[in-house]
């Protein structure tokens, strides 16, 4: 089989694969990547703003990236969290200072991440001596990824279909109904945990002053405030975090996606208030927050923060709007809304979005669809504006030629 794949010239068939069917393949596999671009078997050259779902916060095959994580695997990849990591006190310490956070808590995977705050959640009532507060009220449909619980939280019927019994303690409120979120919230809510900007509902942004709303609300039923930041974190939307410019500060945050620019991390930003519930034994990880992890993550930041990084970040996706923009006003047929903020963006067409998702890709740009007929569009962080030329030509063309 690997000798087929590496054929260049023969059609991959995955009806031979080996791997189970829960994804429905795009028949396109890659070499390797530069920056914004992936090549293909075929020779073939994509724009990628997918970018691994907002993962590759700095582009594929990113040199500062190869050299830390050459350096350190050369050293010691993993130990076990029963020793002191010096590379993840150092991320740590890092995310503590640049954030609202006091602790830090390293995981695998944005799931992982959401999980962790769930428990930290419960974890402080009951220390409190509360524990009948330990439900979390969350938005039905958003998204906090894919293990038991997590389908759960999320409340999407598609997501949790034939996983039951249903995982109990978790609450739901319609997005953008302000009614039905009070009257959800009881003496048994713990917390509410919600995306700044939902990235598989659609790139809806929760504007600043509903997020302002929800910390009101939060302070004033004694409830704790998650934001899961997983897709929308790590300088995505111009700012380091989404939730950034409305001057919230919450209780808990999960980030992953663009932490690790490839590297699969994950981890829990808390306050000390929260934190001091996690004593020793309530929670832990075998690879989170390993050497070679914890190496990446640092050179990730170093990058993302970088004095320019952010505000070059903000300029260029401003531009990225204003011709999108344009686009959609010379196809108000096609392109119903512009969505989202810094570089995660929705495109939402007035129909079905599989299609022209497709035609992208034959124009050799790749994208990825978010609910409600939203293609997402996920340029790296570090994306020049000679590539979003590129893609808003391609979407442009694609448009013309659209039936
Ligand atoms: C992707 C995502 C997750 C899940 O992350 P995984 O790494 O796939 O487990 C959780 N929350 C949000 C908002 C996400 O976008």
């Amino acid at each position: 089989m690997l000798g087929f794949y590496g054929r260049e010239d023969i059609k991959l068939k995955v009806d031979m694969s080996a791997l189970a069917r829960n994804y429905n393949r795009r028949k396109i596999a890659f070499k390797k990547g530069k920056g914004s671009f992936l090549y293909a078997l075929n020779g073939k050259r994509y724009l990628d703003f997918v970018q691994g779902i907002a993962v590759n916060s700095l582009g594929h095959a990113n040199p500062k990236l190869i050299r830390a994580i050459n350096k350190q695997a050369r050293k010691v990849w993993h130990v076990s969290n029963a020793f002191i990591i010096p590379e993840g006190e150092k991320l740590a310490k890092r995310l503590a200072q640049k954030t609202f956070a006091d602790y830090v808590i390293f995981q695998n995977s944005g799931t992982e991440a959401t999980e962790a705050a769930i428990k930290i959640a419960r974890r402080y009532f009951y220390s409190k001596g509360k524990p009948h507060k330990n439900r979390i009220l969350c938005v039905k449909n958003s998204f906090h990824g894919r293990t038991i619980a997590a389908i759960f939280a999320s409340g999407s019927k598609k997501m949790t279909e034939g996983f039951g019994p249903t995982v109990a303690g978790f609450d739901h409120f319609r997005f953008g109904d302000h009614k039905s979120l009070k009257k959800s919230i009881t003496n048994k809510t713990a917390a509410i945990m919600v995306e700044p900007i939902m990235g598989e509902g659609g790139i809806k942004v929760i504007p600043d002053w509903c997020l302002r709303e929800l910390r009101k609300i939060c302070n004033k039923k004694k409830i704790l405030l998650i934001l899961d930041e997983v897709q929308c974190g790590i300088g995505r939307t111009g700012n380091f975090f989404a939730f950034e410019n409305s001057k919230v500060k919450p209780d808990i945050v999960p980030i992953a996606k663009g932490i690790g620019g490839g590297f699969p991390i994950g981890a829990v930003l808390m306050t000390k208030k929260v934190a001091f519930a996690m004593s020793p034994g309530t929670h832990g990880s075998t690879f989170g927050g390993n050497p070679l992890a914890m190496c990446v993550g640092n050179a990730v930041l170093d990058q993302i923060l970088k004095k320019g990084f952010l505000n070059n970040l903000k300029k260029i996706s401003k531009y990225f709007y204003k011709e999108l923009n344009k686009i959609k006003k010379d196809y108000p047929n096609i392109i119903k809304e512009i969505r989202g903020k810094g570089l995660l963006i929705g495109i939402q067409l007035n129909f079905d979005q599989s299609k022209f998702i497709k035609s992208l890709e034959k124009n050799y740009l790749l994208t990825i669809r978010a609910a409600e007929n939203v293609i997402r569009i996920l340029p790296p962080l570090n994306v020049k504006k000679n590539e979003i030329d590129l893609a808003l030509k391609i979407i442009s063309k694609v448009c013309k030629e659209y039936k």
